[in-house]
């Protein structure tokens, strides 16, 4: 910790005291044109920076660590800090050096941290980045996110465990704000930074509004109005699903937005589909009329391709770190704007209307007429606003702009006048302009000028008309940079004025952007309009992975899959390795993801009733870090889905109970099964290779058995990736480990034990199967079971309660 010693100097008390406020940020202390670290702080960042610590007060007892980066350079560096899950707190000097009477003035004018920040350089372009808050009310957690980058406010109360946790994982948080710990998220959310924070039991949208007035030091405009959500009112896509279906991977080819607004909105409608038909229909309904209007879509694009990120925008202005290029971008976004509602205007079947894309052309203009063409990125050094916007600045550049021609014919008639042809007037910021001779010419110095400095090879001279004209000049220029600045914060005041309808211009920006990158991954991909009805059903003609077939060099094989609640409720997908299982019902839950969300999906036909939750269990992986087996995550999300899913859900289990040995796992993948089917009655694709359980399909009535066809051919198998009725009794697993190279010996000693266990299997098939298929309700309920559910205990005596209990336990004997 930051020691105070009797060797402190004022300024570092100074120091000490405001990082005593902010104890868990890095703090940035502005010293002249450095930001310096002092203490644990320099010793901390020098090495997350790679910069060199150094040490203030050497030679004494205790010196100071101290490390530092230049203040015009310095967001490379809080960029890293952050992705290090840093905060930063930047303390500046507020008060004129020159004017301080002792330490300089300073404060923390606003704290950076991985949740609250502003940087395009840290911020992904078509990601939102969230800071989260949870609060547990009882037995439920109250959670609320915000962007600040772009204003997004969510909160969703009364949301349990499970659900809670989905939203977390969805938004993928970068800090998450509460006011005690909660071990379970802190467990699951390794890569987010959790900041303890006093609410004192506030709700989560205050904590955030709080942290907000914390880190920024003001109250920005631009935070939207919260939007209230349950967890049920979208389809629930849980962790685990998100990362099996490789949903960021389907974004990345839906993806065709041309704006960071269009971006994050298609993201947002992927992760968030809909279970309302008319919504869903209204979507399709737009990318339709996209499709069918050529014109439409081109005019689109190009209007599209100048628009910039308003929403980030809106949020610099609002917090005032926006800078000329930022306003210029907005300028020209702005621009763009007729070339977008032109075309929109009296157009059917599109969401939203053109009026919020309308009305810009006073704050376009006054952009335009303001800024230069390409404005520099510093505020403070003028050669940013046009000549013509105000009078006093352009008669002082006319006066700046004559010193220099001023300054030439100065030079040449001091030439003249010494007869030096070498003689030379320059520039430096320590003497300002100087007349430079070389020492050959010492003896013709006139008398009245006055000597400054001695090189090697020349002397430095002024004369009071060289020191004369500079004032005017220098005085021009630092006035010429005051007005530059005040002009430009009038214009970027102007700007915040029209905040609010900036932002639903955005809106309505990215949801015809989003609509248009469906459009376009419809026609270039021939996707199809899916049917959404209200029946529980799914119906799917020629499905293709679109991943997969992005990605394959061979052609993709289409598959058609049915299901509803009744009969066809439960698929039993059996086949050999390497066939496709889970290639189709993975497809079959991006296809009703895709439906949901208002996009066409990649099929021949298809008719989505539609899905409350989708869950998947897929593969091996272990968290060992939090203590499971791989077998344990297999069973603990097995569990989950048990638990949660419900007749409108899509089920997707691809293999279950294989990581242990093969009775407990036979046995698990029977009984889970048949639960699924029978008390769950949600729609389940269910692959295995345990091929007993192909004859449970003969005792339940939804459940259907499928398998993957293959051929055999010369010794060889060969996929035919077709989904196809029936059961399947071979895996070809030997046959797929040669494939993959495992050395002939052990292929042969695999196939002769294959062999001997195929044949053994054969003898005790029979009895092993009507062992399974038992089924608990045909055995007859005993008697006394029927007594003992009839008897009203508390009609009994004690006597005859123990005459009751002795008859029980004579029966059981
Ligand atoms: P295992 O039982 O070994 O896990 P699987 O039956 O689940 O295998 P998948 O992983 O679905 O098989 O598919 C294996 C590969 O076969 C895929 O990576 C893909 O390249 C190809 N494939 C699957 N389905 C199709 C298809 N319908 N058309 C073309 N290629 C396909």
């Amino acid at each position: 910790m930051t020691q105070e010693n009797s060797a402190t100097t004022p300024m570092l008390k100074q120091y000490i005291s405001i990082k005593g406020e902010y104890p868990d940020a890095i703090l940035f202390f502005r010293l002249g044109d450095f930001y310096e670290m002092f203490y644990e702080d320099a010793q901390v960042a020098s090495k997350i920076l790679d910069i060199a610590l150094t040490a203030r007060n050497k030679g004494e007892a205790k010196p100071v660590p101290l490390c530092g980066v230049p203040y015009h350079a310095c967001q490379p560096y809080i960029a890293k800090l952050l992705a290090a899950g840093k905060k930063v707190a930047i303390c500046e000097q507020v008060e004129d050096p020159k004017l301080a009477k002792g330490v300089v003035r300073r404060e923390v004018v606003r704290v950076v941290t991985p949740g609250v920040v502003l940087d395009e350089n840290v911020l992904e372009t078509a990601k939102p980045n969230y800071v989260a808050s949870v609060v547990k009310e009882g037995e439920h957690f109250y959670f609320s996110a915000l962007d600040i980058s772009t204003g997004e406010f969510l909160a969703s109360p009364a949301l349990a465990l499970n659900d809670c946790f989905n939203e977390l994982a969805k938004l993928n948080p970068k800090e998450i704000l509460w006011e005690e710990e909660i071990d379970f998220f802190k467990n699951n959310f390794s890569e987010t930074l959790f900041t303890v924070v006093s609410g004192k039991n506030s709700k989560p949208e205050q904590i955030l509004k709080d942290y907000i007035l914390f880190t920024q030091k003001q109250a920005p405009a631009h935070i939207r109005e919260i939007q209230l959500y349950s967890a049920n009112s979208h389809l629930i896509l849980d962790e685990a699903c998100q990362k099996n279906l490789e949903l960021e991977s389907l974004l990345h080819l839906l993806d065709a937005t041309q704006t960071p607004m269009g971006g994050r909105k298609l993201r947002q409608w992927l992760l968030y589909s809909l279970l309302d038909i008319a919504a869903i229909c209204a979507r399709q309904k737009a990318v339709q009329t996209l499709l069918d209007d050529f014109f439409l879509q081109q005019s689109l694009q190009k209007a599209f391709s100048s628009i910039n990120d308003l929403e980030r925008i809106v949020a610099r202005v609002s917090l005032g770190s926006a800078n000329a290029r930022d306003l210029a971008a907005l300028g020209g976004s702005l621009q763009a704007l007729p070339g977008l509602a032109g075309p929109l205007e009296k157009r059917e079947g599109l969401l939203g209307n053109v009026e919020p894309l309308t009305g810009f052309e006073p704050l376009a203009q006054k952009i335009a007429e303001t800024l230069v063409e390409a404005p520099p990125l510093a505020l403070k050094e003028g050669g940013l606003i046009r000549a013509g916007v105000n009078a006093e600045l352009d008669e002082l550049r006319q006066i700046s702009g004559s010193g220099k021609s001023f300054i030439a014919t100065l030079e040449e008639k001091e030439r003249r006048a010494t007869g030096i042809s070498s003689l030379k007037i320059r520039f430096n910021q320590v003497f300002g302009y100087y007349i430079e001779v070389t020492h050959t010419h010492r003896e013709k110095i006139p008398v009245h000028y006055i000597r400054k400095q001695t090189l090697v090879n020349a002397e430095r001279y002024i004369t009071p008309e060289l020191k004369e004209y500079e004032e005017k000049v220098l005085g021009a220029e630092e006035k010429i940079e005051r007005i530059e600045y005040a002009l430009f914060l009038q214009l970027r005041d102007a700007a915040k004025e029209w905040g609010t309808k900036i932002q639903k211009a955005a809106d309505q920006i990215a949801i015809l952007d989003a609509l248009l990158s469906l459009a376009g991954s419809a026609q270039k991909n021939r996707w199809v309009c899916p049917q959404m009805i209200s029946e529980n059903r799914l119906r799917i003609e020629g499905g293709r992975h679109p991943i997969v077939e992005a990605f394959s060099k061979d052609r993709f094989v289409p598959n058609d899959i049915e299901m509803d609640g009744e009969k066809n409720r439960f698929l039993m997908i059996t086949g050999p390795n390497m066939a496709g299982k889970s290639t189709v019902m993975r497809q079959t839950a991006l296809i009703v993801i895709l439906a949901q969300m208002g996009s066409f999906v990649p099929a021949a036909g298809a008719q989505v009733g539609i899905v409350d939750k989708i869950f998947t269990r897929v593969g091996a992986s272990d968290r060992l870090s939090k203590g499971e087996s791989t077998f344990m995550v297999e069973m603990v999300e097995t569990a989950h889905i048990l638990k949660e899913a419900t007749p409108k859900s899509l089920v997707v289990v691809d293999e279950v109970g294989r990581g242990t040995s093969t009775y407990d796992g036979v046995a698990i993948a029977w009984a889970v099964a048949e639960y699924l089917h029978t008390h769950v009655r949600a729609k389940t694709l269910f692959a295995t290779h345990y091929h007993e359980l192909i004859e449970l399909a003969s005792a339940c009535e939804g459940m259907q058995n499928f398998n993957i066809a293959v051929k055999e051919w010369n010794d060889k198998i060969v996929f035919l990736h077709k989904l196809v009725p029936g059961g399947t009794s071979r895996s070809y697993g030997v046959e797929v480990a040669k494939l993959a190279g495992l050395p002939a010996e052990v292929i042969v000693r695999a196939k002769e034990i294959l062999a001997d266990w195929e044949h053994f299997a054969k003898r005790n098939r029979a009895d092993q199967l009507s062992l399974f298929a038992q089924n608990k309700t045909e055995t007859p309920e005993p008697d006394w079971i029927k007594e003992l559910k009839a008897t009203d205990i508390n009609r009994l005596t004690p006597l005859q309660a123990l005459e009751f209990l002795s008859y029980l336990k004579s029966k059981l004997d």
